[in-house]
């Protein structure tokens, strides 16, 4: 697809800037950033037009850019200054000779339906009304014209509101809180929307300080406050803001980018010198939150320093390469770990091919060669026990001193400990060993998860006991044989389901062959996925042999009973936390 061009219709609270019967310095600026309509964006990508709330404003917004065409409206809620306008769009109608779908949750619709009665009254009228088709959102993404969009629920005061993300922008309007669960899925975007009403606490909606807190926690590339009220002044509040966050005015128009989050580029020797960079360095096995730590000090040094958020990593693992044998299992592969560096704020992964010639670079040869010409370093963030070159005589000591006479900055993070442990691969890998899929989950910040195609398997689970989806591995480390919790992912439709997994040789049918086998706990509506990811949330037992298949089929039941009461569970604890 081609970037989205998004555009800003409106920009202020309910009321507008300027209000009604104030003289204050905004309301009387002549800034016409300072002159805000409604809050409201506008898409366009592929020839389409998507609008996001109807405004009181909006045949004024529409008019003011010449905007021809409407193929359709997603709401946020169903606050007056988001809905008031929808009337105004029976000339799209007259022009499309069309219904136009619009999008909103359950409740939004409820309230659309009654104030708008005159729209959705059956029978005769003389009058013209506007033609609509209506589609209730129930939280799961959906496809709008070839883009997905995601709803994002958030918190407006005692009501829930909606967000919107697609590709990497987030469009949130009218929140006091982002929960937890919401916040997870707003990694890795290039602009990011927020409310920020003004300085002043306020019950329903955020404030400039608390939205740059979110910014903080996000990393955006670049984030737009909107919903703003007559409290902030356009170029004072800009002044006081970081350089990659400003307040959304109206008519400011943005192109997003729909590029992959993050560049794989494999480095040669030859390479021509990159782009100044900010630079981590390591194998960064399972992203765990040590290397988590690292990625964000990189993006926040990037942002700042304008330089590129890079990473430079090794393939295959220098282990792999200097005693096979010694080698251990990996917890990632390059590709997951490059999303995962997105969703921190990376932008380029360099990876470069490990040899028995690469590991004979003297550490000042590694540094001039690769960091320096090639890489372009300008700021290097490293663990203290970063060692490198030929029998990993550099160290961070000599880092430092290069970087002097080099021209470039070294920052040193000290180890990372969480809960009285030195956060490492190895410690996340003796976890895995041992089942402890929970514990591990808290070093990594989140499940551990295998991902791959389904294959047929042996069909023994379909005909004896309980239909399956059998995974295909690859080369990444399983955790210890036995039964877990899991949850089931499509790679491709993102359809998610809670499950059952078995990692094991299945010794019921006299197996040899590992397999990881998972059982839904639902059914499973078609189609079949073809590619899943499986995350390993809790241990429920090791794997035993069992008599026959009917008695393995009784454990199966009992163990589909205990996932039910462990999501159970974890369901009421989410909804405690928030
Ligand atoms: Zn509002
Ligand atoms: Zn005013
Ligand atoms: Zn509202």
């Amino acid at each position: 697809m081609t970037a989205i061009r998004l555009t800003v219709l409106g920009s202020g609270t309910s009321v507008g800037v300027p209000t009604i019967g104030c003289h204050c310095d905004v309301c009387t600026s002549p800034d016409p950033r300072d002159k805000r309509l409604r809050p409201s964006v506008l898409l366009e990508y592929d020839g389409r037009v998507v609008l996001i709330d109807t405004t009181p404003d909006f045949r004024q917004q529409m008019l003011r850019l010449q905007i021809p065409r409407l193929d359709a409206i997603l709401y946020t809620h169903s606050h007056a200054d988001h809905i008031l306008g929808l009337d105004d769009v029976r000339p799209y109608n007259f022009y499309q000779q069309g219904t136009i779908p619009i999008f909103a949750a359950p409740d939004t619709l409820e309230v659309v339906q009654r104030v708008f009665s005159y729209i959705f009254a059956t029978g005769e009228t003389e009058s013209s009304r506007p033609r609509i088709s209506v589609n209730r959102l129930d939280g799961s993404p959906f496809d709008l014209f070839g883009l997905e969009f995601q709803p994002i629920r958030l918190k407006h005061g005692r009501g829930i509101t909606l967000g919107y993300r697609f590709g990497r922008c987030a469009y949130l309007t009218d929140h006091s809180d982002i929960p937890p669960e919401s916040l997870a899925q707003l990694r890795g975007l290039d602009v990011l929307f927020l409310d920020a009403l003004r300085h002043k606490p306020h019950p329903t909606h955020s404030t400039v300080e608390r939205s740059l807190q979110y910014v903080d926690q996000l990393a955006p590339r670049r984030a737009y406050f909107t919903h703003i009220s007559h409290d902030l002044a356009h170029v004072q509040t800009e002044s006081l803001l970081p350089p990659h966050v400003h307040l959304a005015y109206d008519g400011l128009v943005l192109e997003i980018s729909n590029d992959p989050p993050i560049d794989l580029i494999k480095l040669h020797l030859n390479q021509p010198t990159s782009e100044p960079s900010a630079l981590t360095i390591g194998n960064f096995d399972g992203t765990h939150l040590a290397h988590q730590q690292l990625f964000r000090r990189v993006a926040r040094h990037g942002r700042e320093r304008q330089l590129v958020p890079a990473v430079l990593t090794f393939d295959p693992h220098p282990t792999q390469v200097l005693s096979p044998d010694r080698a251990p299992k990996l917890l990632s592969t390059h590709p997951q770990r490059a999303a995962r560096m997105a969703d921190f704020g990376l932008e380029k992964v360099f990876v470069i091919p490990f040899t028995k010639e690469l590991s004979q670079l003297e550490p000042r040869q590694f540094i001039q060669q690769i960091l320096v010409e090639r890489l372009n370093a300008k700021l290097i963030v490293i663990g203290a026990n970063f060692r490198f070159g030929r029998k990993q005589a550099g160290d961070v000591a000599l880092l430092k001193e290069e970087g002097v006479r080099l021209g470039f900055a070294v920052e040193v993070v000290n180890e990372f400990v969480h809960r009285g442990e030195a956060v490492s691969s190895s410690l996340v890998r003796r976890l895995l060993e041992k089942g402890d899929a929970a514990k591990a989950a808290r070093y990594l910040g989140r499940y551990y998860r295998l991902t791959g195609r389904v294959v047929a398997g042996f069909g023994i689970g379909k005909e004896q006991t309980v239909p399956t989806l059998n995974l295909d591995w690859g080369d990444a480390m399983l955790p210890r044989n036995g039964v877990y919790v899991t949850r089931t992912t499509c790679v491709d439709t993102g359809r998610v389901w809670q499950s059952i997994t078995n990692v094991g040789v299945r010794p019921t049918f006299q197996g040899e062959a590992l397999t990881v086998e998972t059982f839904l706990l639902e059914a499973l509506v078609p189609p079949s996925p073809h590619r899943i990811e499986v995350e390993f949330l809790h241990w429920v037992r090791a794997e035993r042999r069992f008599a026959d298949p009917a008695a393995l089929k009784v454990q199966i039941f009992r163990d589909v009973g205990r996932a039910k009461s462990w999501y159970r569970h974890a369901d009421r604890a989410a909804r405690r936390v928030h």
